[in-house]
């Protein structure tokens, strides 16, 4: 499969606290040197606990975010540093569907305004919105609802249409089904996949569900403190993990957040502080076959046979040997 994304060695910064003549502003990486590549009509899954740079990536692999350092691709053209022009020609190939989108409705404008706003701002023939509409079961009669007649599933396939209508190839899905109910999320995730087969869209999915993940995607990255700590086909990766946080990923315990309508995977040990990453490897910490060169040497992204991990110890020990157990939805 050719590529249509590629991103080299993304990083962005973001400055924590006001500068003052006894408090300096303290800068860190959010994202820290990401390269990935994304093929042409799969589904990279990217998961990662909260905190760890994924919505940033996500902005970043769109350029809805300057980057400090790095540069992506699409379909060979860069995306960074283009003219305005060529900017509004790029934002049509490239959509984002974030969590909660739906807050980001306008209470006033019924369904079809609101998905033939894309059309409208870049002087498209607004007709563009049925072919959208359909695609998502809001076609017709639907269409000329307003949000507060309408359920969370439903708003999120409005969100959908409006990323859809202006007919993009890449779009990232930030976390798009976590804010709803369990029984709806997989109602989204197959209509995502029958739009990803119809429309031969490519996507970038990103999302804490390692079980959700295991059903939409080719092959999944993980993510760890800004960095990619491993890539890998998806039946490999849950068959095998390579890296230990990984393993303590697939292998930790699903447990209710009172905090949202949803359950966390827990990996033991402090959870980490991307403005205060860790020395040498950031996941030394929590690991527990930490040693003195993962405490002083940060590993780097290693080729293992069609998958790639940056950890010191992968050629000699495993973390958890029993097999990992992540229900499909
Ligand atoms: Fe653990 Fe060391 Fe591997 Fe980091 S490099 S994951 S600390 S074994
Ligand atoms: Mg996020």
């Amino acid at each position: 499969m050719p590529v249509l994304l590629e991103a080299e060695n993304l990083a962005r910064s973001f400055t924590l606290g006001r500068k003052g003549l006894f408090r300096p502003a303290r800068q860190f990486n959010a994202v820290d040197g990401v390269s990935l590549s994304v093929n042409r009509g799969e589904t990279l899954g990217i998961v990662g606990e909260s905190g760890c740079g994924k919505s940033t990536l996500s902005r970043l692999l769109l350029g809805l975010l300057p980057p400090s350092q790095g540069s992506v691709m699409l379909d060979g053209a860069e995306t960074t540093d283009v003219t305005p022009e060529e900017w509004r020609r790029l934002r049509q190939r490239m959509q984002l569907v974030f969590q909660d989108a739906a807050g980001s409705l306008d209470p006033r404008l019924t369904i079809r305004a609101q998905v033939e706003e894309p059309l409208r701002i870049h002087g498209l023939p607004l007709e563009m919105a049925d072919t959208a509409l359909d695609a998502v079961g809001l076609g017709g009669a639907m269409s000329a609802r307003y949000p507060h007649e309408m359920s969370g599933g439903q708003l999120q396939r409005v969100i959908i249409a409006r990323a859809l209508v202006m007919k993009p190839e890449f779009l990232v899905l930030d976390e798009p089904v976590s804010a709803l109910d369990v029984s709806i999320q997989a109602q989204i995730v197959n209509l995502l996949r029958d739009l990803q087969r119809e429309l031969g869209l490519t996507y970038v999915f990103v999302s804490h569900d390692l079980g959700i993940v295991r059903h939409v995607s080719d092959r999944v990255a993980v993510m760890y403190l800004g960095r990619i700590v491993e890539t890998a086909p998806k039946a490999e990766f849950y068959a095998k993990p390579l890296h230990p946080y990984s393993q303590l990923l697939l292998n930790s315990v699903p447990v209710p957040d009172p905090t949202r309508r949803k359950r966390a995977r827990i990996v033991p040990g402090d959870p980490p502080n991307p403005a205060d990453p860790p020395s040498g490897c950031r996941f030394h910490p929590r690991c527990p076959l930490a040693t003195k060169l993962c405490r002083e040497q940060a590993p780097e992204l290693r080729d293992f046979g069609g998958r790639q991990a940056a950890c010191h110890m992968i050629e000699t020990a495993r973390v958890a040997p029993k097999r990992a157990a992540v229900p499909t939805p």
